[in-house]
C-alpha cells in the first residue's frame, strides 16, 4: 500500500498590464515547494503508471494548467533544481498561433475591465449571431457567457474574434508573452517534464455530446496528434480543461477509447485512486502551508 497526491497551478503573479490576474507569487510558490519537499516524496508519472515503490512519504505529482509562459521561465526552474517533474498540460491551440478560451477572457477583463469587456462582447454576440442575443437579456458574467451559454463552436468564434480585434492590436506580442512556445514545450521534454493533452482551445468537454464526433476529435483526438508530432511520441495523459465534477465526462471510457492512460481533473470524487478520473488539488493564491496541509487528498493504491 502507497499514498499518492496530486497538486495543481496555474497563474505566476504578473506585474504588467495584466496585473489583475492573480497568481501565485515565486516566493509564495518556493514555500509550498520547501512543504512538499519535507512533507512528500515526489514521483515522477511514469512511476504513476508503472507502478509505485512502497514509500514511508505520501507520493506528491506536482502539475501545472494551460501551457503558460511561467511555466518554463519560473516553475520549471525552481522544479528542476531539486530534480522533481511535472506535468505541463497545454491546449493545442497555441501551437497554431491560437490563444485559448479562458486566456482570452481573463486578459482582456484584467485590461478592460469586467464591465467593458462585456459591453465588447454583447456587441460582437449581436452583430456576428444575433439569433443568440436573448442570452444577454440576463447579465451573467463573461466566464459563465462563455463556458456554459453559447455553443462550443460559437464561443470559440465569438472570443478569437474579440482577441483579433481588442488584444491582439494592442499586445502583437501576446502569444509569446502568455504562452510556451512550440521550443519551449520541446525544451521542457528534454529537461525530464512531461507534456500533457488540455484539449485544443479549453472548452467545457462534458457538454460535447458523444455523437458529436467533429467537436470530440476536435478537442481530444486532434490535440494528442499535434502533441505526439510535436515531440516525437505518444501523449497519452489527459487533463480536463476546467475539471470540476460536472465539467468531465459521465462515461470515461471516450478518454480511453482515444488513447489515453491517465486523466486528470481538478475534485476528489472518491477515495480509490481510478488512473481515468485522478482528482488533483487546485491551489489558490490565498494558500498558505496550514490550508495546503488541510486540504491535500491522498489515494492510496
Ligand atoms: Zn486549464
Amino acid at each position: 500500500m502507497t499514498k499518492v497526491s496530486l497538486v495543481c497551478y496555474h497563474y505566476l503573479a504578473r506585474h504588467d498590464e495584466f496585473a489583475k490576474i492573480r497568481g501565485h507569487s515565486k516566493l509564495q510558490f518556493q514555500e509550498h515547494l520547501d512543504y512538499y519537499r519535507k512533507n512528500f516524496h515526489f514521483v515522477s508519472v511514469s512511476e504513476l503508471l508503472t507502478g509505485l515503490t512502497e514509500s514511508q512519504r505520501t507520493n506528491l505529482l506536482i502539475t501545472f494548467d494551460d501551457g503558460l509562459k511561467e511555466h518554463i521561465q519560473t516553475f520549471a526552474p525552481l522544479l528542476e533544481q531539486h530534480g522533481i517533474s511535472g506535468v505541463f498540460s497545454v491546449p493545442s491551440c497555441i501551437l497554431r498561433g491560437e490563444p485559448a478560451n479562458p486566456q482570452i477572457t481573463r486578459f482582456a477583463e484584467s485590461y478592460y475591465g469586467e464591465d467593458e469587456f462585456y459591453n465588447l462582447v454583447s456587441a460582437e454576440i449581436t452583430s456576428v449571431f444575433p439569433d443568440h442575443s436573448f442570452l444577454l437579456e440576463e447579465k451573467i458574467s463573461n466566464k459563465t457567457l462563455f463556458k456554459w451559454k453559447l455553443p462550443i463552436q460559437m464561443a470559440r468564434q465569438i472570443l478569437l474574434n474579440l482577441y483579433n480585434k481588442y488584444l491582439l492590436p494592442k499586445f502583437p506580442d501576446f502569444m509569446q508573452r502568455i504562452y510556451l512556445s512550440e521550443n519551449d514545450i520541446k525544451q521542457m521534454r528534454a529537461s525530464g517534464h512531461v507534456i500533457a493533452v488540455h484539449s485544443d482551445t479549453h472548452p467545457v468537454i462534458s457538454r460535447i455530446k458523444k455523437e458529436d464526433q467533429e467537436l470530440l476529435s476536435q478537442q481530444i483526438i486532434f490535440p494528442k496528434r499535434e502533441l505526439e508530432k510535436l515531440l516525437g511520441e505518444e501523449v497519452n495523459i489527459f487533463t480536463y480543461p476546467h475539471g470540476q465534477k460536472e465539467e468531465i465526462f459521465s462515461d470515461p471510457a471516450v478518454l480511453q477509447d482515444a488513447g489515453y492512460k491517465f486523466v486528470f481533473t481538478t475534485f476528489q470524487d472518491n477515495t480509490s485512486f481510478n488512473p481515468l478520473s485522478v482528482g488533483r488539488y487546485q491551489s489558490f493564491v490565498a494558500d498558505t502551508i496550514q490550508s495546503l496541509s488541510d486540504n491535500i487528498w491522498t489515494y492510496t493504491i
